[in-house]
């Protein structure tokens, strides 16, 4: 399988104050140097108006374009700054050249009510409860169904922490990431994802939140993504610095 940062020195899955991240662009990228790493890239939430809460604005989104490319020119001969996106399926489009987009899905939608996939275990809950329920499966199924369609949705270059749908269900909690019927739902979305080729993330961002003790994808995914022949990248969804590289050492010397 492809991995396309071996060495783990870039990260292009980081957020800032401009969405909901801890840090300024300025001080992510000081980081990065400090690491000494090659290349960093910015994927702030595009501006999705059915989750204000934790997007850009369209204000903001402008003055993150504009901070990005003028960091990029002060630091050219340092580090390469690459200025992408994070897109949800459900966001709102904006036309700008961004060097790469991360298509990522963070609602089940059910009778045009969209439920927040990664917000809290309790959260999740009370959905699965009012308009599932209280079938996990159901839910599940439901979310790799819309995943399905990601690529095509949200003209992703990434695809951002493909099971999502797992980051609160460690020891399989709610639902048996080993039973036929999840892991069918899921290769299924993956073969339909992967049709266009697109790159698969292998994201972090759940361990260095305390959620989870592996990244996303599943080791299932992330054989048949490799037998599918779409490459791999390393990422933290970092929305602290101090997570900017989190674990990427201990994965990449298990990375077969
Ligand atoms: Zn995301
Ligand atoms: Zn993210």
């Amino acid at each position: 399988m492809k991995l396309l940062n071996p060495r783990g020195n870039a990260n292009l899955h980081t957020h800032t104050v401009y969405c909901d991240g801890k840090d300024t662009t300025e001080e992510l990228v000081q980081r990065a140097m400090e690491l000494g790493m090659a290349a960093i890239g910015f994927s702030g939430h595009e501006y999705s108006p059915n989750d204000t809460d934790f997007c850009m604005s369209k204000e903001g989104t402008r003055a993150y374009i504009d901070d990005i490319l003028r960091l990029r020119e002060t630091y050219k001969d340092r580090i390469t700054i690459y200025l992408g996106i994070e897109r949800d399926y459900f966001g709102e489009i904006d036309e700008f050249p961004y060097d790469y987009v991360i298509g990522s899905l963070h609602y089940v939608e059910k009778d045009g009510v969209l439920l927040t996939v990664d917000y809290t275990a309790e959260a999740m809950e009370e959905h699965v409860e009012k308009y599932f329920g209280g079938n996990y499966r159901a839910y599940v199924e439901r979310y790799y169904e819309i995943l399905g369609d990601i690529v095509e949705k949200t003209n992703a270059t990434i695809v951002g922490h493909f099971d999502l749908i797992t980051k609160f269900n460690e020891g399989n909690r709610y639902f048996d990431e080993e039973a036929d019927w999840y892991k069918e739902a899921a290769l299924t979305a993956l073969r339909k994802a992967a049709a266009s080729k697109p790159i698969f993330e292998i994201n972090t961002g759940a361990m260095a939140r305390g959620y989870r003790s592996r990244p996303y994808p599943a080791d299932f995914l992330l054989e048949e993504i490799g037998r599918l022949e779409c490459p791999v990248i390393l990422s933290s969804d970092c929305h602290d610095k101090r997570d900017l590289k989190f674990e990427f050492c201990n994965i990449i010397e298990n990375f077969a």
